[in-house]
This record gives structure tokens, C-alpha cells and sequence, in this order.
């Protein structure tokens, strides 16, 4: 280690060694992806190599403008970490660092974070992160003076260029069509995928930094007289659900025993707005529809809830998953994660623990109709095992596992299944509990899921996906309406059907929402309502 101690390199040396060692070791996921659409004919394998020159030129050339001065050495540094960590997540569940994923994993809390740990995770960061990185600090830099550093770099930056033009030129006909062809390929690039999606979400966000003026809307929203019984609402938010899985709706295996004897309504065509959490649930509540959504707007703008409550509807939000991604900032809260709220916790709080909460905001709230959202934990993943209690499992031997490409196809699904069967049961206890509300009101139960799951076709998992290219599997999500009677708009839109086929968005449910409660505002479009009478 003398001569290395000893030897001092240049900048320029160091940044296009740590770019192929990225190339070479942080993107298995892209070249295994690329490999997939080619044969293995010297010419296409040739190009395969060329690709791999090419993405290190530049990430060179990209790289190198920030690299300078007292920066080098920390930003190298981060940009390994950035890379192992975005190397493990598409190696290991085949996702894309997308603006989704970012924001999902940003309000992660430590919880789900700790569900996603595993020795893999640690090994990947180590070895092609923390190895790397700490080679990077031990290295001694020379120091030129500004002249020549100007010169080397203007040197490496044209250097680069000329090798990504040489490329390009060698294999013309072969990029134009990988780019025509294969556009998605270019998201597993790394780490020039995760730098460019985190800087536009950076930008995005300070952009959203100068505060646009929140905005009321449905000022004119009156409720029209009541006729009958009050009506009492539960909104469920699922999780993770996907509408495939559900025997309500085809599926082969019997997911849905509780439902299928409380006379529900099934949608069986319903699309996401997106395929993440902190997406889907602030839009299915907004007034924006999925293609004018926009998370700045929705949070400085009235949702369907703020509505409602100024409306004269009490209106609650219960929470067992993370919180209510901004919905219910202005209505009334509880975090039904918390041990000392939710009383049926046993590796972690269920569900139906929520129901004690809806008991008590009934009995608190004489007056006027009620509508509580009850936000799930539902299936959400890596662990699906950990979604119900084990007594509860039905379908086995199921994935205990957050590396899911350990278990079998079989496993994942039996503990996925499992978990959607948990759901069932859970509805089922609302339904229950709504029913014993039918002597003082008008019950009903709206279940609507936040987006699906990717469960290993073709070698996905998880969700987050760019919504373009998403799978049905993320998108297309389970809708479930029970009532008891009392809504003469809905008896007569469904009368007596079990199933709907009608293509519906979670664009419907704003106004759904302000149909079933009957309230008028210029803002109701009946068009968008799922109950509305053609
Ligand atoms: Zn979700």
C-alpha cells in the first residue's frame, strides 16, 4: 500500500473510477433488464458493452460540473450510498426510483422502515457503498493549482463527450431504436436515475416553498333537508388492496366470506389516481382529477372533507396506517397506531380496533349526519404476514420474509391473500357495527382501496411504479358500498345489483361523497358521481 499511500491522484482519476464502479456494480437491475430485450449475438452483446461505456461517460460528464473543489470528496461520497441503496431496492423488488417512490419513502415512518431492513440491505450498503466510499476519503488528492484543475476538468468534460459521440456513432441504428423501443430501460439507469428524479422532486418541493394561497372552495355548499334517519357514513381508505384479489370480483379463491354474505355492491372497475399512498389518498379527496392533480395545489385547496364539515356533516378521521397525508388537518384526528388509543394490538394494532373510536364519535355527535374515514393498514407490504394475527391465517404455508423474492410465488400470495381476508373480516365488522346504528340512522360503508401491489409478475413487486407504466396490478383497485337502505338515489342506481362493470376513477369519489350526503355546491359534478343517475 506504499506506492498508494504515497501517489496522489487527480480529481478527474478519482470521479471516472467511482463511475465504473457504479457501472459495474450498481446496475445489475439495468443490465439485466437491457440483456432481457436482446439476443446474444456478438453484434447486440457489442452494443450491450457499448451501453455500459456509454452510461459511464455520462455519468462522468453529468457528474463532473458539481465535483470541484472541497466538494469532491463528501458529493462522491453520497452519490455511492445514493447508488448501493438504489442498487438493493431495484435488485431486490425490480422498482424504480420514480417521484412516487420518493415521496412514499420520504413519509416513511421508522416503523415501515424497520419492515424494510434486512441483512441484504446491510451487505448492499457496505460493499458497494461504504466500501467504496471509505476508499474515496483515504485517497490523497492532488492539489493543482486553478489553471491546471480548470484545464483537467475541461479535459475530462470533453473527453467524456467525445467518448459518448464516438458511441453513438458506432452504434447509431441500435440507439435510435433502444430509444424508441425501449424508453423505460433508461429508469434503471444508476445513480443518474435517482439524482435526476431527487433533484426534480428538490425542485418540485421549492417550488411548493413559495406558498401559493390556500383556497376554499364549495363556499355555497348547503345540505338539503333531511328526509328519514340521519345518515351515518364510513369511509374505509384501503391499502394495497388489489381488485383481482378480491372473490367479489372473480378471484378464485375465497377472500371476500364476510362480504359476500352482507349483500354489498362491488366496483369491479375501478383506477387509482396513483400507485403510492402519499399520491393516491390526498387525490382521491381532492376536487383535482387524476391528470390536473397536483400535491402543491390539493394541500392549499379544500377537500371533499372540509366540505362536508362546513356543511353542517360531522365528520372524523381515524388512523391506523401512517396519518391522513394532509386530508384531515382541519377536521378531527386520532392516530389509532398508538397503543394507549387503539385497544386491539398485538404485534402491531389492528384494524377493527378503529371500531371503539367510530362507537365513541357516534355517541359524542346527537345531531346531524356523520361520515368517518377509517385510513387502514390493510396489506400494505413487504411483510403481508404481519397485516393479520396468525390465528387468522387461512392460507398456507404463507411469505414471512420482506425479501419476497425468498419465498415461492405460492407463499407471497397465500400471505397476501391472507391479508385481504383480514380486510374482509374487518369490513364485516363495520358492517356489523353499522347494522346495530340501523334503529337511530341510515348506515352505510364506502370501502375504496389506495392502489394495488405488484406480487412478482413479471418480476415486480411492491408498488410506486411510474403511473404510465404501471401494471393493472397497482392501478386497478377493489371498491366495495354497503347500505342498509335510507339512500333512494343509490337503491335506485344499483337496484339490487351485487356488481357494477361501469369504468369508475378515484376521481368519483369527491363527489360521491357530496352525493351521499346530499349536499348542493357549484362544485358537484353528477358525472362523476358513482350513484348519480345517468
Ligand atoms: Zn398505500
Amino acid at each position: 500500500m506504499a506506492w498508494f499511500t504515497r501517489r496522489r491522484f487527480s480529481p478527474g482519476t478519482l470521479i471516472v473510477a467511482v463511475a465504473i464502479w457504479m457501472v459495474l456494480f450498481c446496475n445489475y437491475s439495468f443490465f439485466k433488464n437491457v440483456l432481457g430485450v436482446y439476443s446474444e449475438s456478438l453484434r447486440e452483446l457489442g452494443f450491450v458493452a457499448s451501453l455500459g461505456i456509454l452510461i459511464t461517460a455520462l455519468t462522468v460528464l453529468l457528474l463532473s460540473p458539481f465535483l470541484v473543489g472541497r466538494a469532491l470528496k463528501p458529493l462522491l461520497i453520497g452519490i455511492l450510498l445514493i447508488a448501493s441503496m438504489t442498487a438493493y431496492f431495484m435488485d431486490t423488488y425490480n422498482v424504480i426510483v420514480s417521484s412516487e417512490l420518493l415521496e412514499s419513502g420520504l413519509q416513511t415512518d421508522l416503523a415501515e422502515s424497520i419492515g424494510l431492513l434486512s441483512w441484504k440491505l446491510i451487505l448492499y450498503l457496505g460493499l458497494l457503498g461504504i466500501l467504496p466510499a471509505l476508499l474515496v476519503y483515504r485517497t490523497p488528492i492532488r492539489v493543482e493549482p486553478m489553471r491546471t484543475a480548470v484545464l483537467s476538468r475541461v479535459k475530462l468534460f470533453g473527453g467524456s463527450l467525445a467518448v459518448v459521440l464516438l458511441m453513438f456513432g458506432l452504434f447509431n441504428g441500435a440507439y435510435a431504436s433502444f430509444f424508441r423501443e425501449h424508453k423505460s430501460l433508461r429508469f434503471y439507469t444508476n445513480p443518474t436515475t435517482p439524482i435526476y428524479t431527487a433533484i426534480r422532486y428538490a425542485s418540485d418541493k421549492i417550488g411548493g416553498g413559495n406558498a401559493i394561497p390556500y383556497r376554499q372552495i364549495g363556499l355555497d355548499a348547503t345540505q338539503e333537508p333531511a328526509v328519514g334517519k340521519r345518515r351515518l357514513l364510513v369511509v374505509v381508505v384501503g391499502e394495497t388492496a388489489r381488485a383481482d384479489h378480491f372473490s367479489l370480483n372473480g378471484y378464485d379463491r375465497n377472500t371476500n366470506p364476510m362480504l359476500a354474505e352482507h349483500h354489498v355492491a362491488s366496483f369491479d372497475n375501478v383506477w387509482s389516481c396513483g400507485t403510492a399512498t402519499a399520491v393516491s389518498v390526498p387525490c382521491m379527496f381532492s376536487v383535482l382529477d387524476r391528470e390536473h392533480y397536483s400535491e402543491r395545489q390539493a394541500k392549499a385547496t379544500d377537500n371533499v372533507l372540509d366540505i362536508l364539515q362546513r356543511a353542517g356533516v360531522n365528520v372524523a378521521w381515524l388512523d391506523n396506517n401512517s396519518d391522513s397525508k394532509g386530508v384531515a388537518l382541519r377536521i378531527p384526528y386520532v392516530n389509532y397506531r398508538d397503543r394507549d388509543v387503539n385497544l386491539v394490538c398485538d404485534t402491531e394494532c389492528r384494524d377493527v380496533g378503529m371500531l371503539a373510536g367510530v362507537k365513541e364519535f357516534v355517541a359524542m355527535h346527537p345531531r346531524g349526519d356523520i361520515v368517518i374515514v377509517l385510513h387502514q393498514m390493510g396489506s400494505h407490504g413487504p411483510e403481508y404476514a404481519k397485516r393479520y394475527p396468525e390465528s387468522q391465517a387461512f392460507f398456507a404455508p404463507s411469505c414471512h420474509s420482506n425479501l419476497l423474492e425468498s419465498c415461492s410465488e405460492e407463499e407471497i400470495n397465500n400471505a397476501y391473500d391472507n391479508s385481504i381476508r383480514y380486510t374482509d373480516y374487518f369490513l364485516g365488522q363495520v358492517i356489523d357495527y353499522l347494522k346495530s346504528e340501523a334503529k337511530s340512522f341510515s348506515p352505510a360503508m364506502l370501502y375504496l382501496s389506495d392502489h394495488g401491489e405488484s406480487l412478482g409478475e413479471r418480476g415486480l413487486f411492491l408498488h410506486g411504479f411510474p403511473y404510465a407504466l404501471a401494471p393493472d396490478a397497482q392501478k386497478r383497485v377493489p371498491m366495495i358500498f354497503w347500505s342498509s337502505g335510507g339512500y333512494p338515489r343509490v337503491e335506485k342506481k344499483l337496484s339490487g345489483k351485487t356488481s357494477v362493470h361501469q369504468k369508475m376513477s378515484q376521481d368519483y369519489l369527491f363527489h360521491t361523497l357530496l352525493g351521499l350526503m346530499r349536499i348542493q355546491t357549484d362544485v358537484y359534478r353528477p358525472e362523476l358521481d358513482a350513484f348519480a343517475n345517468g
